[in-house]
């Protein structure tokens, strides 16, 4: 965190440097928003393909074609959910939580699409549809559905803790996950699992420190987030150990809900839509 008191004086011009206005890093123009009207036509007769319950402190990983929908939706009760995806037949190519932080900003909503990670870099998946845009910011400078936060995990818990030992942390709940779904040893599925996209989740930075918040979340059972699918993905989806993130994560004390996923094959793929091609980049570096 910043300090409070610097240790070094403002210097002569400070306060000019301070005013210099920012520019957005990635120019968005180089990267239109997709229509989705074709994506939401094609769901006339979509026929569901399958369907996961991830119960309270537990992942589950589920298969996405390319070409396919998936919706996550909050049952029961307001739930935070961890998502990882990667491409279904390589793990090393991964959502990149932070360079699609990069490009579509702290929280995504509908036409943003999930990145993958370096040397791929490619649309994953597209967000389709998102019923709680309605959220924007809160006046907190809170907003839902970040690529700010990584996972709850224990490692972090166990410093904090001084010692302590809790095996529902996401993290933990999607490693178990993968290595159900894959049969790799639990220690080499943990390589895999990656920083998420936090469904449901309300977060922000402190305006005055910076830091990172959780506050509780507007989810509301029925409420969903919808994807389809650019390449081949296998997913896994954790439903937190912190419920609706209101207090506390990385212990049992939070009410926890299950998350349903449902994945959805249309009866011809969306309009102008093609799976998402290697990216152009020659990978010689220079060299
Ligand atoms: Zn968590």
């Amino acid at each position: 965190m910043k300090p409070d008191t610097p240790a070094h004086p403002m210097p002569a011009d400070g306060a000019a440097r301070k005013a210099v206005r920012p520019v957005i890093c990635y120019p968005v123009e180089g990267l239109p928003a997709p229509d989705l009207a074709p994506f939401h036509a094609a769901r006339a007769g979509w026929e569901k393909v399958n369907e996961v319950l991830v119960p309270a402190r537990e992942a589950r990983c589920f298969n996405v074609p390319a070409g396919h929908f998936f919706r996550i939706t909050s049952v029961n009760g307001p739930q935070v959910g961890d998502l990882n995806l990667w491409n279904a037949h390589d793990l090393n190519e991964r959502f990149f939580s932070g360079k699609t932080r990069a490009l579509h900003g702290t929280h995504l909503s509908a036409g943003d699409r999930m990145w993958s990670s370096l040397p791929h870099l490619r649309s994953l998946a597209t967000i389709t549809e998102d019923t709680l845009d309605w959220y924007q910011f809160d006046a907190f400078g809170g907003g839902v559905h970040d690529v700010i936060g990584t996972r709850c995990d224990p490692y972090t818990h166990n410093l904090l803790s001084h010692g302590g030992q809790y095996h529902h942390c996401c993290h933990s709940n999607l490693t178990r996950a993968l290595a159900d779904r894959t049969g790799l040893p639990l220690q080499v599925a943990e390589l895999h699992v990656h920083d998420v996209l936090n469904v449901f989740m309300c977060t922000g930075f402190t305006r005055d420190t910076g830091q990172y918040f959780m506050k509780a979340s507007p989810v509301r059972p029925g409420d969903f987030i919808e994807f389809f699918a650019d390449i081949d993905l296998l997913g896994a989806l954790s439903a937190c150990p912190g419920g609706d993130c209101s207090a506390e994560h990385s212990s049992d004390q939070a009410a926890c809900h299950p998350l349903l996923v449902e994945v959805f094959r249309p009866m011809t793929p969306p309009v102008g839509w093609a799976p998402s091609p290697a990216n152009g980049y020659d990978r010689s570096h220079g060299r």
